[in-house]
C-alpha cells in the first residue's frame, strides 16, 4: 500500500468519526464532518480539472478552510502549495507564477493582498475566496456546498508522487521551493507523532502558521490519532491563553519568540491557565535560561526539536532519555536547551570539512548533515541548488553544531551568522545567549558588522522589557563579565522590534543588510 496522506485523514473518519476533529472560534466540526467537506471540495477540485502533479496555492491563516485544503489538494492528487501571509503583492506574483499554480484559495480578510497581481498570473485559472463571492470569484462554501459529500474516489497515487511545494522562510535570503513526497511527508508524521507521544486526548492549539512548513506538518499527526486542533489566526499572547484556558489545550508548537510573548503575559493570568497543557515544542536554539522559565515559570514540560522545510521538517529532538531524567534540574534545562539526538527515520552527524565526524567532546564543531526518509525531492526549477544541498545521499544542512559527550547535537550557529572577528569563529547565538540572560532583555540578535582591524566584530540589536533602563554600555559590560572579551558586542543599538519572518524568525539578513551597504561580505 502506498505511504499517501490521506489515509491520515480516513482513519480519523473511520475510528473517530463523531469526535471533535476542529474547534474553529465559535465552529465546531467532527471527523465526518470534515471527511465529508473534504470529499465536496475533492469534487469541486475535480470540476476545475485539477489533476495530479497540479498545484494548488492557499493564502489563508490556520483555519478549517486550510487544514481541509490539504486532504481535498491530495484527494484529486495535486500539490498543497501554501503562501506566507505577510508577504507584498509582487512575492505572490513571484510564488504563484514560479510555481505554476492553477488555482488559488485565499482568505477574504488577505484577499486585496493578491488582487492586484491576479490579472498578470499566467497560469491562474479558478480563484475561491474563503467568504463571500467578490470580483465574479466564488464565495468557498457555497461553492463547496453544492457537491456531494458521498465518498470520493480518488485519484491513484504513488508514494513517490509530490505532495507538497513549500517556500522555505527567507530567513537568510529569498525563500526556495522546496518539493516534498507524500513519502517523505507520512513517515516524518510517524516519526513525530512517536516522538510527541501524540494521542486522541490530545487538543493542539495550532500556533504555529500552516503555511511554513513547522505548523504544516502537525495536521497529519494530530488528524491521524483523532485529537482536537484549534485554529487560530493570529498570534496574539492573550489569545492564545484564552483558548488555552477555554479548550483545555494540552500541546502546542511555536516559536520561542512567542512563547517568550506568553511568559510575559502570564503573571496577570488566573495560575489555572495551562494546567492541561502536558507539552511544548519549540525549535530555535533556546539558551537554557529560557527552558527554566518555561518550565518553573509557567510548569510546561519543554521540548526542544530541529529541522528545516527541505526535511519535511524534524530530525532530532531533545525529549531526555530515562538515563538522564534524574539529572540536577539545572542540567537537564541544559539538554533540552540543544537540539538534541536523531528521531526515528533520520541519521544525523555533523562533520568537518572532509567529511569526517567531529568528535563528541561539545567542542568540536562541524556542519550537520543528515539521511534521512523525510528528504526532498529537491529545489523546484533549481537542480543546481539541489545538487549543492544534497551530495553523495547527504542533506547539508548550512547549520553549525557540537555533539557533547551525551550525543546532544548543539546548534552552534548558521554558517551565514557566525561573526569571523580576528580569525576567530564566534557564534552569534552563544552572544546572544549572555545577553538574554540579563533581565531587561527582551529580544536580542547578534550580527557581524565590518570592522576595519578585526574583519568583523559582533554587534548587538536589543529590544529591552518594558520598565528597564539600560545603556549600551551596561549590556556591553554585563556581557563582558559572561563572555570572552572578543565575544561581547562591540557595539550595541535598541530597537522597539525586530524584523521577523511569518514563523518568528528574527532575521538578520535584514539587521545586517545595512551595516554592509558598502562592504562585501
Ligand atoms: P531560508 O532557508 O529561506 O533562509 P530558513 O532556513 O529559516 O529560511 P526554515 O526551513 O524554515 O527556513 O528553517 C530551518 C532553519 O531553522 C535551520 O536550518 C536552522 O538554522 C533553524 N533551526 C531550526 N530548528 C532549530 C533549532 N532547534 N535550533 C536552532 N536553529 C534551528
Ligand atoms: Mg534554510
Amino acid at each position: 500500500v502506498p505511504l499517501v496522506l490521506t489515509d491520515f485523514l480516513d482513519r480519523a473518519v473511520e475510528l473517530y468519526g463523531d469526535k471533535v476533529a476542529i474547534i474553529d472560534d465559535e465552529k465546531r466540526l467532527t471527523y465526518k464532518q470534515l471527511g465529508d467537506r473534504v470529499n465536496q471540495l475533492a469534487r469541486g477540485l475535480k470540476e476545475f480539472g485539477i489533476e495530479k502533479g497540479d498545484k494548488v496555492a492557499y493564502l489563508a491563516p490556520n483555519t478549517t478552510e486550510m487544514l481541509e485544503g490539504f486532504y481535498g489538494v491530495y484527494s484529486v492528487g495535486g500539490v498543497m502549495t501554501p503562501l506566507n501571509t505577510r508577504l507584498k503583492p509582487a512575492d505572490y506574483q513571484f510564488i504563484l507564477t514560479h510555481s505554476e499554480s492553477k488555482a488559488l484559495f485565499v482568505d477574504e480578510e488577505l484577499y486585496p493582498l493578491v488582487q492586484p497581481i491576479l490579472p498578470k498570473v499566467p497560469h491562474l485559472k479558478h480563484v475561491v475566496i474563503h467568504g463571500n463571492t467578490r470580483d465574479g470569484h466564488r464565495g468557498y462554501d457555497e461553492w463547496r456546498g453544492s457537491f456531494s459529500r458521498e465518498p470520493f474516489s480518488r485519484a491513484e497515487l504513488e508514494e513517490t508522487d509530490i505532495a507538497s511545494l513549500l517556500y522555505t522562510s527567507g530567513t537568510t535570503g529569498d525563500p526556495k521551493g522546496v518539493l516534498l513526497t507524500h513519502r517523505s511527508n507520512y513517515l516524518h508524521a510517524l516519526s513525530s507523532m512517536h516522538h510527541l507521544r501524540v494521542t486522541d486526548q490530545d487538543t493542539l492549539l495550532h500556533v504555529l502558521p500552516m503555511f511554513h512548513v513547522n505548523g504544516w506538518g502537525s495536521p497529519f499527526y494530530y488528524t491521524a490519532n483523532g485529537a482536537t486542533q484549534v485554529m487560530l489566526r493570529k498570534v496574539d499572547p492573550e489569545v492564545i491563553l484564552d483558548k488555552v484556558e477555554k479548550h483545555d489545550v494540552t500541546v502546542m508548537h511555536m516559536a520561542p519568540t512567542v512563547l517568550n510573548m506568553l511568559l510575559e503575559s502570564y503573571p496577570d493570568r488566573d495560575r489555572s491557565t495551562g494546567k492541561n497543557i502536558r507539552v511544548v515544542i519549540a525549535g530555535s536554539a533556546p539558551p537554557p535560561a529560557f527552558v527554566r522559565k518555561v518550565e518553573e515559570n509557567l510548569k510546561w514540560e519543554f521540548i526542544q526539536v530541529y529541522g528545516m522545510t527541505e526535511i519535511s521538517p524534524l530530525i532530532t529532538t531533545s525529549i531526555l532519555r530515562s538515563s538522564e531524567q534524574d539529572r540536577p534540574k539545572e542540567e537537564t534545562y541544559r539538554l533540552k536547551a540543544k537540539a538534541g539526538y536523531s528521531m526515528i527515520g533520520s541519521r544525523v552527524k555533523v562533520v568537518n570539512e572532509l567529511g569526517e565526524e567531529v568528535l563528541h567532546d561539545g567542542k568540536a564543531i562541524g556542519e550537520i548533515v543528515t539521511r534521512t526518509n523525510t528528504v526532498m525531492e529537491g529545489y523546484y526549477k533549481n537542480p543546481e541548488a539541489t545538487n549543492q544541498t544534497i551530495r553523495e545521499g547527504w542533506l547539508h544542512t548550512g547549520d553549525m553544531a557540537t555533539v557533547d559527550e551525551d550525543g546532544y547535537i548543539e546548534i552552534v550557529d548558521r554558517m551565514k551568522d557566525v561573526i569571523i572577528s580576528g580569525g576567530e569563529n564566534i557564534s552569534s547565538i552563544e552572544v546572544e545567549g549572555a545577553l538574554y540572560e540579563h533581565d531587561g532583555v527582551l529580544e536580542a540578535a547578534v550580527v557581524a558588522i565590518p570592522h576595519e582591524r578585526w574583519g568583523e566584530v559582533p554587534h548587538a540589536v536589543v529590544v529591552l522589557r518594558d520598565g528597564h533602563i539600560l545603556t549600551e554600555q551596561d549590556l556591553i559590560d554585563f556581557t563582558r563579565e559572561k563572555l570572552a572579551h572578543f565575544k561581547a558586542p562591540k557595539s550595541i543599538t535598541f530597537a522597539k522590534e525586530l524584523p521577523k519572518t511569518a514563523s518568528g524568525k528574527i532575521q538578520k539578513v535584514v539587521i545586517r543588510k545595512e551595516f554592509w551597504k558598502d562592504h562585501d561580505r
